[in-house]
């Protein structure tokens, strides 16, 4: 039992304001514009409460593709990857908040759809490794070099959502 409240109501703000926000780059692939999935992926962001930061419909040329996958640069299916990343517009998103990235992950599921559990994005929307649908950047440092990667200045805005308070204590 508390004693005093005023512990109790300083002290989360505290440790708020010490927690980390962090971005993730989130991308709708080709096959998930294609399918009419958009709305249904920003939904599933929107609804669990992070903050939608940038947003746009995009065209990537084979170069954009080829730097975002660099690391995959040596894997045997790298060229069937670019080819399908550059095959039609995808939908490019930067989230912000606290967890974010490995959140996003969660919400995203397995690379393999048909190991992704139900309930996330890839294990109810898709049923291949090579039509998976999204992109969620795998660390907060990658998250930052793909939001600079997939947008430009001042496509990024800082807001602040009235819902905020009713986030996050
Ligand atoms: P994730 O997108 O889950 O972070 P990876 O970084 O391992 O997964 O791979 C990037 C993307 O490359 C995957 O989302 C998928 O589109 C594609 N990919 C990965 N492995 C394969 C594979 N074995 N065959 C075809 N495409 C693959």
């Amino acid at each position: 039992a508390r004693t005093s409240s005023k512990p109790a109501i300083f002290l989360p703000h505290l440790i708020a304001s010490l927690e980390q926000v962090d971005q993730t780059y989130i991308m709708v692939k080709p096959d998930g514009v294609q399918r009419g999935l958009v709305g249904e992926i920003i939904s599933r962001f929107e609804k669990k409460g992070f903050k939608l930061t940038g947003l746009k419909l995009f065209q990537c040329s084979k170069e954009l593709a080829e730097e975002h996958y660099k690391d995959l640069k040596q894997k045997s299916f790298f060229p069937k990857l670019i080819d399908y990343i550059t095959s039609g517009p995808v939908v490019c998103m930067a989230w912000e908040g606290v967890g974010v990235v490995a959140s996003a992950r969660k919400l995203i599921g397995a690379t393999d759809p048909l190991q992704a559990e139900p309930g996330t994005i890839r294990g109810d929307l898709a049923v291949q490794t090579g039509r998976n649908v999204v992109h969620g950047s795998d660390s907060p440092e990658n998250g930052k070099r793909e939001i600079a990667l997939w947008f430009k200045e001042g496509e990024v805005c800082e807001w602040t959502p009235v819902q905020a308070p009713w986030l996050r204590e």
